[in-house]
């Protein structure tokens, strides 16, 4: 039987490239939705080449130019808004869900799929670095399932497939480290915005590159490896592993280290989601390990990087720290983006942010969804005094 597959962010990085390795399989996937943010004119694109039933654009303008740039070319019914995002997700003909989003615009969707008890192919981690918890146990109830797409994380998955996490000593998120793997304090105050897009090893959004850049990334990961394998952060460590050929690693208490590797191309972890629990083409060859004369592991230097430590301290303080570092970094991300601070005032809009918050507990999404819009808005303000 095809499984039937809603894309959210069909036209992002991570959608893009789900899209070329579905293309390698059209007897084995039906594409029932794709949806975008902003970038109508490859969803008009997409629409055609792959005729889905339905689009989502983000609102009714975009709608309108879409159904109109399509007419006579494909029969999709085109829907926008956070109730398109969130029927294409819940939808009862629908078997998979690529959660790829970009940030906290993915979470109602995310936790849609999770409430329908749909297989959840996740990307976007920020869902689940903001209400974890929660969709963690809507996916139990539901009898969903959920398959990261990160490739740290599917790294674990798939090292964990046939274990509990009951006797692992730790896991190892690896990372590459980034642009700025080797800069000093003076040499980080001055980088660039296009230095800081500039990645090493993988070639993803401009959201999750800065991220990359401050390793805030690898803390949102340690936050989210924390929820999808139910671990303390002290069984979470980092290590940079500039060669991104290992994805991530399980020590067990026997001392054995497990671990998948990989050519760092998001097309693996996706076929890996995709095709679960067969393994399918991803188009991408394997690794040539005789021309790997070097893969080396280092800590992360925290000085440098004190984004990562702000995520440890958010995972241990609690659920209303986590929202408001997530909310906070997305603001600071996009100030930075468009310019308007330092790359080294990232880490101090976020700083402050985790400093006026007080420890609160969620039991519902919008509680959720308030606390992040008060964060951003807090957020927002204090850029205005740095
Ligand atoms: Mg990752």
């Amino acid at each position: 039987m095809k499984k039937v597959i809603s894309l959210l962010g069909s036209t992002g990085s991570i959608g893009q490239s789900t899209l070329q390795v579905l293309k390698l399989h059209p007897d084995s996937f039906q594409i029932f939705a794709l949806s975008c943010f902003n970038n109508t004119h490859l969803l008009v694109k997409q629409c055609i080449e792959f005729q889905p039933k339905y689009l989502v654009t983000k609102d009714t303008a975009d709608a309108k130019f879409v159904r109109e740039q399509i007419k006579g070319k494909s029969s999709a019914k085109v829907l926008s808004g956070s109730d398109g995002y969130e029927f294409i997700a819940g939808n009862d003909e629908v078997t998979d869900v690529l959660a790829a989003i970009t940030g906290s615009a993915g979470l109602k969707s995310t936790y849609q799929a999770a409430i329908k008890g749909k297989r959840i192919l996740l990307a976007n981690k920020e869902s689940m670095v903001m209400a974890g918890s929660l969709i963690m146990a809507e996916v139990a109830k539901s009898r969903g399932s959920i398959i990261p797409v990160d490739s740290e994380h599917n790294a674990i998955y798939q090292v964990l497939i046939n274990h509990t996490n009951k006797f692992i000593r730790k896991v190892i998120l690896t990372a590459s480290g980034g642009p700025f793997r080797d800069l000093n304090a003076s040499e980080i105050e001055n980088v660039t915005v296009e230095e800081a897009l500039n990645h090493p090893n993988w070639s993803m959004g401009d959201k999750i590159t800065i991220d990359s850049a401050t390793m805030m990334n690898k803390g949102l990961e340690v936050i989210e490896a924390s929820y999808l394998f139910n671990l303390p952060s002290k069984k979470i460590e980092v290590l940079v592993h500039p060669q991104s050929i290992i994805h991530s690693l399980v020590e067990y208490e026997d001392g054995s280290l497990l671990t998948q590797l990989g050519c760092p191309d998001m097309r693996v972890p996706i076929s890996f989601a995709l095709g679960y629990p067969d393994r399918i083409r991803s188009g991408v060859e394997g690794i040539n390990l005789a021309q790997c004369e070097n893969l080396s592991f280092s800590k992360p230097n925290h000085q440098i990087f004190p984004c990562l430590n702000l995520a440890y301290e958010a995972l241990e303080a609690g659920q209303s720290h986590i929202i408001t570092l997530n909310a906070a970094n997305e603001i600071a991300v996009d100030a930075f983006l468009h310019k308007k601070i330092k790359f080294t005032q990232i880490y101090i809009l976020v700083r402050k942010a985790l400093d006026s918050i007080k420890s609160m507990d969620f039991n519902d999404i919008d509680s959720i969804i308030s606390l992040d819009r008060n964060a951003r808005k807090k957020a927002q303000q204090t850029l205005m005094d740095i």
